[in-house]
């Protein structure tokens, strides 16, 4: 077991980035600022022509009142569904699509539960480009109506993710069509890297722990390789501990974390509100699980209970977000034994309510 991140432990590969502080600090408040770390040669100009601002979200105490005072860790809320697209998805979706358009695609099909389609459909659209998405039976009619309004398709598939998945890569086998799955598209990663940039200089350095939720890995590994890439700069000493959080009712990296398996049985969805968490058969399994054991991580489960409590208690702070965005902070709520006095721990906030009413019953009808 390696102390860090490799390249054999994440698809995109180990590599040196420049961080060019003075000029990073002059730029606009966007994703972006990190140039020199993106997988762009100089003098490309694809990302201009579908940037919307994207990334450089907020990072505020949870609770500004008692942050540092109440004997428990202190909660920094990274605000990542103040979004183009409302969910961090577009910090993968705006790198891919523009590698995409750099490379001359003009049709792009995704899969996905709801947020990386809306973000693919969005960037897609302002590269010019034909839009499928595939989303499985079940998706709020919120996050399927946002596809749609970026001009995309949507398809709606029986089945689960994995059926889901298996048909936008048949529809990307016909000539012309590039699967942009936020899943195995490497770019992706890049995109999902700068969170950890963003929070490196918000801080001016790594915070003692991150938290952050786990489907099918794409902030997660992303988030790793950034910190790894800045320490590799020498810009921060140590990586910060991750804790990955999955919904109990469809765990199967926790499960497999805990019995010390080095792969992940697929589970059926015993049906978490936390549908953008639910992947039961995570495609890159094998690597989440040795990135986070290289890097002393944890991977946990959190109940439905502790997932809805921290979503009433984000709404309660003025953060409405969808059941998926509390996975984090219902970390903290259950297992608060793993989150010592005074450290600081960063959680992300990363969808909107709006997108995914939950269990709430007047969600979807509003005026009843
Ligand atoms: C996609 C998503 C997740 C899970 O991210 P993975 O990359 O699948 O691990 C969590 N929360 C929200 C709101 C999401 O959109």
């Amino acid at each position: 077991m390696s102390a860090e991140v490799t390249a054999e432990s994440l698809a995109v590969g180990r590599r040196s980035v420049a961080f060019p502080i003075e000029r990073i600090r002059g730029r606009p408040a966007s994703l972006w600022r990190y140039l020199e770390a993106l997988p762009f040669a100089a003098g490309s100009t694809a990302w201009q022509r579908i940037t919307m601002g994207e990334g450089f979200t907020p990072l505020v105490p949870l609770d500004p009142d008692t942050e540092g005072r109440a004997g428990g860790p202190r909660v920094l809320a990274k605000v990542e569904y103040q979004m183009p697209t409302l969910s961090f998805k577009d910090r993968g979706a705006a790198v891919m699509i523009a590698k995409a358009l750099e490379a001359g695609v003009t049709h792009v099909v995704e899969d996905s539960s709801g947020n990386a389609g809306s973000a693919v459909a969005a960037y897609a659209a302002r590269a010019g480009m034909r839009c499928d998405i595939y989303v499985p039976h079940g998706t709020p009619p919120a996050k399927a109506r946002q596809i749609r309004a970026y001009g995309a398709t949507v398809t709606a598939v029986p089945g689960g993710r994995e059926d889901c998945a298996a048909a936008a890569a048949r529809a990307a086998r016909a000539p012309g069509i590039h699967y942009a799955s936020h899943v195995h598209d490497p770019y992706f990663l890049h995109g999902t890297a700068t969170y950890a940039y963003e929070i490196w200089e918000q801080l001016d350095g790594a915070p003692e722990t991150v938290v952050v939720p786990l489907g099918n890995g794409t902030l997660l590994l992303g988030a790793l390789q950034g910190f790894a890439d800045l320490r590799r700069a020498g810009l921060i000493e140590r990586m910060p501990r991750v804790v990955a959080v999955q919904a109990g009712a469809c765990a199967p990296l926790a499960r497999a974390f805990a019995a010390g398996a080095d792969g992940a049985d697929p589970v059926l969805d015993a049906g978490t509100a936390a549908r953008g968490v639910a992947v039961g058969a995570p495609a890159r399994h094998r690597q989440i699980l040795a990135a986070v054991r290289g890097n002393a991580g944890q991977i946990i489960a959190v109940s439905e209970a502790a997932i809805s409590a921290a979503r009433a208690r984000l709404a309660a702070r003025g953060w409405d977000v969808e059941p998926t965005g509390a996975v984090s902070l219902a970390a903290l709520l259950e297992h608060g034994a793993l989150f010592p006095r005074g450290e600081r721990v960063v959680i992300p906030l990363c969808g909107a309510g709006l997108k995914d009413p939950g269990d709430d019953p007047a969600g979807d009808r509003p005026g009843t």
